[in-house]
């Protein structure tokens, strides 16, 4: 592996005031996972780069929110146009960083640019509510205001999308925004702020800064940041949460996940098994919404689990450039260790190994972060392996006698991100979809991930929090709502009242 000492490597910087700024100090090695090579480093921002962040964010601010929601509107249309023919520049950075394939990585660099196409429509969104003569003479009526100065923080896996499900948002709600990306994954966003000030955006509404904990405990005690939206893993959501919460920020924190799909004997086999493979498998396990529990129904148990392994050995597992590629590498040598361990915690536990991924090299590159896929069977709810979020190419099959047992067991546990069923019975669908305690749940359809105009959230250690992503929730979670009583003066003004005030 390279030394970073050794090269001159290139240092992406903070995006501060619509230009760039390099701070001094500290830095991090971004790798390509499908070549194990220190690719570009990172410098990582401190409290004071934090402040100039902020302060850029906050002098921006007044103009901003004063622009009508229809010119922000006409800036966004123009960063969508901007967004749509850089997707493969932005899918390309991906990969370079995170090592999915480019296919995949399309396909979500797409499903960001569908938030864009959402926020367009901010004039039509913020609209408020007015009732005339609430009492006599007197209207009512509210209006959404921004929050201010907002943040958002991200994960490695998606390093396009899930920045997108907030900043077009909050930024066509009228707020301004720092986005700290995940330091494994750092370009695509520089790219997102250099297209979108080509769009006309005025400087310091949108800034991009760096880091680890240390920026992330700048922006949460920072008193200039109004909101905070987090996507990440539980432990760290929960811990976003407290603090924005003890330091007085609008917050909403996703967390990790473990989704279930639950499969009855009456459903196709052959579609499910294939929809199992592309949910487990796809992007190498690396999504909040893979599914990495499968729970087979009765006498579904035995032919899926036969399909899954006959299915599994075939995925496709090479560099994410490599064209005819079903699965690329890991993010980092240290997760694709722990993802590995997972493996050899669930045999010790008694799991049956189904399929392992854990000797797979691919030819020229050796010091890639490659495992390959890997297929539990007879997994129990005591193991870790079913526990625990293992984020990688690991799917295990708990068994289950009934559809009640399968909603029991989604029920309890802690995790409640997505969920789906297989099945041919609208009963079965009707009860699941009703009883099931999961913020997403998907009808023969493996990864329910809502459109733009829904909006995107999990229940209980999924997200901490009130309001999902994007869609409605979103425009609520980047606006203050003010509700405005009137009455005109010429109107009859009656004598100074001192009890609560009633209207009729
Ligand atoms: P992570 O929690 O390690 O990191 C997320 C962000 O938090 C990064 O920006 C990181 O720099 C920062 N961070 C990391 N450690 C921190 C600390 N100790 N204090 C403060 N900030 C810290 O998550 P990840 O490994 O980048 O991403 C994978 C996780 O994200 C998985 O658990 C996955 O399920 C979850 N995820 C959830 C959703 C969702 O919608 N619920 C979507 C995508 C990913």
């Amino acid at each position: 592996m390279n030394k970073p000492s050794d090269l001159k490597l290139h240092t992406v910087p903070a995006w501060i005031s619509g230009r760039t700024h390099l701070p001094a100090g500290r830095a991090g090695d971004v790798y390509n996972p499908a070549t194990g090579q220190v690719s570009k480093r990172v410098a990582f921002c401190g409290a004071d780069t934090i402040d100039a962040a902020v302060k850029a964010a906050g002098a921006a601010l007044p103009d901003w929110r004063d622009t009508s929601p229809l010119r922000r509107a006409r800036i966004m249309q123009k960063f969508l146009q901007l967004m749509q023919e850089h997707q493969k520049d932005l899918a390309k950075l991906i990969v370079e960083e995170h090592g999915k394939t480019f296919p995949d990585a399309m396909g979500s660099v797409m499903r960001g640019i569908e938030v864009i196409e959402f926020a367009c429509g901010a004039p039509h969104l913020l609209k408020g509510e007015f009732s005339e003569n609430v009492g006599t003479g007197v209207d009512s009526y509210s209006v959404r205001q921004p929050v201010g100065v907002c943040a958002g923080i991200t994960p490695f896996n998606f390093p396009v999308m899930v920045p997108l499900w907030m900043f077009p948002m909050a930024i066509a709600c009228g707020n301004t925004f720092i986005l700290k990306p995940s330091e494994k994954v750092p370009s695509a966003s520089m790219l997102m702020a250099q297209l979108f000030k080509q769009a006309g955006l005025p400087d310091g509404v949108f800034n991009v800064v760096h880091g680890d904990k240390e920026a992330v405990d700048a922006i949460l005690g920072h008193p200039g940041i109004h909101a905070v939206s987090f996507v990440g893993s539980t432990p760290i959501a929960k811990y976003i949460y407290e603090t924005c919460a003890r330091n007085g920020k609008r917050v909403q924190a996703l967390g990790g996940a473990k989704n279930h799909a639950v499969v009855l004997p009456d459903a196709d086999l052959e579609f499910t098994a294939d929809a199992l493979i592309g949910a487990a498998y796809g992007s190498a396990g690396e999504r909040c919404m893979a599914i990495s529990v499968a729970v087979a129904v009765g006498e579904a148990g035995d032919p899926l689990v036969k399909l899954l392994a006959e299915k599994a050995n075939t995925v496709k597992i090479g560099p994410g450039d490599r064209e005819g590629m079903d699965m690329g590498a890991l993010v980092t040598q240290q997760h694709r260790d722990k993802v590995a361990s997972y493996i050899d915690s669930g045999v010790r536990e008694g799991a049956k190994l189904v399929v392992d991924g854990r000797g797979l090299k691919v030819a020229g590159h050796e010091s890639g972060f490659f495992l390959g896929t890997s297929l539990f069977d007879q997994v129990t709810p005591k193991m870790k392996i079913y526990q625990e979020e293992i984020f990688g190419p690991v799917l295990v099959v708990v068994r289950a006698k009934t559809l009640e047992e399968a909603i029991a067991l989604v029920n309890a546990n802690p995790y409640a991100n997505g969920t789906a069923v297989f099945t041919e019975s609208g009963g079965a669908a009707r009860r699941f979809e009703n009883e099931i305690q999961v913020g997403m749940v998907g009808i023969n359809v493996p990864i329910p991930v809502p459109m733009a105009f829904y909006s995107f959230g999990g229940w209980k250690n999924s997200l901490f929090g009130d309001l999902h992503v994007h869609g409605m929730e979103g425009v609520k979670f980047y606006t203050r709502t003010k509700a405005i009583t009137r009455r005109w003066p010429h109107q009859d003004t009656p004598a100074p009242g001192f009890h609560m005030p009633t209207m009729g």
